[in-house]
């Protein structure tokens, strides 16, 4: 009787027992990703798997602070890169293959913009936003993008790159990564290498821009580079304004130290 009792009380654990076992093994499979990509691209997985159950890449660029990390969207993973620049660069582009919907209504003055098949440099069915086009047709021309565009093309991933004056965003979605680990191994690297190139370049045009007497206002919207209006977004946890809408497109505070920021290093 009592073995008996005994066999079907291990038969009821065993499930939950699988489970428990099979969770542990996915998470360690997932953290694996986050220590390979980091080894592959020589940065540091910031934060603890125990403290925040995620993980952000670090890496430290000549003119910015990379981070790397992974969302679940409705796409499936989303892997997002980020820079924050040393210098800012002074305007909005927003790229993205396949179209989006417009966002007009998140940095002010932002407007759609018309790339034509016929132009040189034609970027292929994506939707374009800036508020200042000849910034964008430049952006458009860099050969980070059109690799980065060429290769979302190849692989059928979900692609959009977001320079928002202080930082530059790229994210990228696939429906096929098996977990959040496999999705920063694969889309990770093509993310941060454009990232790579683009913050040289932006801080080279940012540098350009301060030689010929271009001063930013230090007062303005840290997303966009353009004057606040009279009801601005206050941080509360650096005190930085931004205009509403310009957080929203950057999902939260523009400082890199700050609790607020979407990929923040320490918690609010
Ligand atoms: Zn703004
Ligand atoms: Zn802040």
């Amino acid at each position: 009787m009592l073995r008996l009792a005994l066999a079907l009380l291990a038969l009821l654990a065993l499930p939950p027992l699988i489970l428990l076992f099979e969770a542990r093994r996915q998470r360690a499979r997932v953290e694996l990703g986050f220590w390979a990509f980091a080894q592959r691209v020589g940065g540091r997985v910031q934060v603890a798997w125990r403290q925040a159950r995620r993980g952000i890449v670090t890496l430290e660029l000549p003119h910015g602070a990379a981070r790397v990390r992974v969302e679940r969207g409705w796409r499936g993973w989303r892997v997002e890169a980020r820079v924050y620049q040393q210098r800012d660069f002074g305007f909005v582009a927003l790229i993205a293959e396949p179209p989006q919907r417009p966002t007009l209504w998140y940095a002010p003055s932002l407007e759609i913009v018309e790339v034509f098949p016929e132009e040189a440099g034609y970027p292929g069915d994506v939707s374009l936003e800036s508020n200042d086009e000849a910034s964008l047709r430049w952006l458009l021309k860099h050969e980070a993008i059109s690799a980065l565009l060429k290769a979302a093309r190849a692989e059928g991933y979900a692609v959009e790159i977001c320079a928002a004056h202080s930082l530059i965003i790229a994210r990228a979605s696939q429906a096929k990564a098996p977990n959040a680990g496999a999705a920063i191994e694969a889309l990770g690297p093509p993310l941060l290498d454009a990232l790579k190139r683009l913050s040289a370049d932006l801080y080279d045009l940012a540098e350009a821009a301060r030689d010929a007497g271009v001063i930013f206002d230090e007062a303005a919207c840290l997303a966009c580079g353009r004057p606040l209006d009279d009801d601005p977004w206050i941080c509360d946890g650096c005190g930085a304004r931004l205009h509403r809408g310009c957080r929203e497109m950057i999902s939260g505070c523009a400082q890199p130290s700050c609790a607020r920021a979407a990929d923040a290093l320490t918690g609010p």
